[in-house]
């Protein structure tokens, strides 16, 4: 195994490409361009290319030597509904579309691995490089998956990293058990008695109804769930009303939560149920809950947490590399892929000054500097995994 790849020379290529993705963000499900971009240079990279999983799904296979052996890597494509606010020369073309998330720079750093793999086919097995749609919004990994994905392309082991502002830059960040969250959304619309507001004794009014519910769901975390469980309940949005001398009729409430433990999960899917329920019936009023799961808690391997752990150390240096001692309770679906195939990721620190913005924010930029690192870590742990 020959360690220490250097892409230094690759910097204009992969700065090139990010800006140019960057340029043209896409929705979840509508990465139309980005896959046709993405799978054109993986076919002349001599890539066996398999397009359409997910719509915009791609799947890059390459074979050498004669083990059965199998890798699997993937990057999203997807970008955000926000507008962007960086000034820069190749900012967004797409009004009110942005990469606010850096997966311009998660497949850019995949696409010069997959150079890197190619030229150098210092590997025995296959390399499986997966480019995934929609990972912010529709779970384009489990519809993937839901479509054969690893029954088309078995991997031994996946891997995904996700860039991070809030960590110092080039610091590989991972964590053995669950690293970030399980997500769902309740939707709760309260159905009160609108009218005149100088007659509220007429009314049955929904904002103090709803102003309740919000309060008590406070209650859950505090007084429901074990303080050592990490749990998130989060009233995100609040509407109701229009004017001071109008009642509304209904009010309605989006709350986000998350958590990591099933048990845990279905308790707060209880109590939110339980409260939102006669909060409303105490006011007089009805409450629909309309409760979506979303994504699951992503948990990594240890065996494969070891391996990132290990190459990341030789990579980086032991300094650079640092266990999480808590998860983050944003989500992934990469979750999904952990559930049916064993692997790990990890996150990889962009902060430089410390006044980069963070993920989601209509000033985020991805950090170029990263791309020769991620792609070199890349290729590194493929040739790594699957040694000659
Ligand atoms: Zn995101
Ligand atoms: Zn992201």
């Amino acid at each position: 195994m020959t360690l220490a790849v250097n892409l230094t020379n690759a910097i204009p290529e992969l700065v090139a490409i990010r800006h140019d993705l960057h340029a043209h963000p896409e929705l979840g499900l509508e990465e139309f361009r980005t896959s046709d971009v993405v799978a054109k240079m993986l076919e002349e990279l001599g890539y066996a290319v398999t397009r359409g999983l997910a719509g915009t799904g791609i799947v890059a296979s390459l074979k050498n030597g004669t083990s059965n052996r199998s890798i699997g890597i993937r990057a999203d494509m997807d970008a955000l509904p926000i507008t962007e606010e960086t000034g820069l020369d190749y900012a967004s073309q797409n009004p009110g579309l942005m990469h606010a998330c850096g997966h311009d720079g998660h497949t850019t750093m995949l696409l010069g691995a997959a150079r890197a793999i190619a030229e150098r086919r210092n590997f025995d097995g296959t390399v499986h490089l997966i480019f995934q749609p929609a990972e912010e919004n529709f779970g384009g990994a489990k519809i993937m998956m839901d479509e054969g994905l690893f029954e088309k392309f078995p991997c031994d082991a996946v891997f995904a990293l996700h860039n991070e502002p809030n960590l110092p830059f080039g610091q590989f960040a991972l964590r053995e058990g669950p690293i970030m969250a399980a997500v769902d959304e309740a939707r709760i619309t309260i159905t009160g008695r609108g009218g005149h507001g100088a007659e509220p004794q007429e009314t049955a009014d929904p904002i103090v109804c709803g102003a309740a519910i919000v309060m008590a769901l406070q209650s859950i975390v505090a007084r429901n769930i074990h303080p050592m469980d990490p749990t998130v309940v989060t009233v995100g949005s609040f509407h109701s009303g229009t004017a001071s001398n109008i009642i509304p009729e209904r009010a309605e409430i989006v709350i986000g939560i998350r958590s990591f433990d099933p048990g845990i999960r279905d308790e707060l899917e209880r109590r939110i149920r339980l409260i939102v329920e006669h909060q409303a019936l105490s006011f007089d009023m009805t409450a629909e809950v309309d409760y979506q799961r979303s994504y699951d808690a992503t948990i990594n391997h240890k065996a494969e947490t070891d391996i990132l752990r290990d190459l990341a150390v030789r990579f980086a240096g032991r300094e650079n590399v640092k266990d999480l001692e808590r998860p983050f309770m944003g989500s992934e679906d990469f979750a999904y892929m952990l559930k049916a195939v064993p692997g790990s990721y990890f996150f990889l620190g962009s902060r430089v000054t410390g006044q980069e913005k963070p993920l989601h924010h209509p000033g985020f930029n991805f950090n170029d500097d990263l791309l020769p690192i991620g792609a070199a870590f890349w290729t590194e742990l493929a040739e790594s995994y699957l040694p000659i």
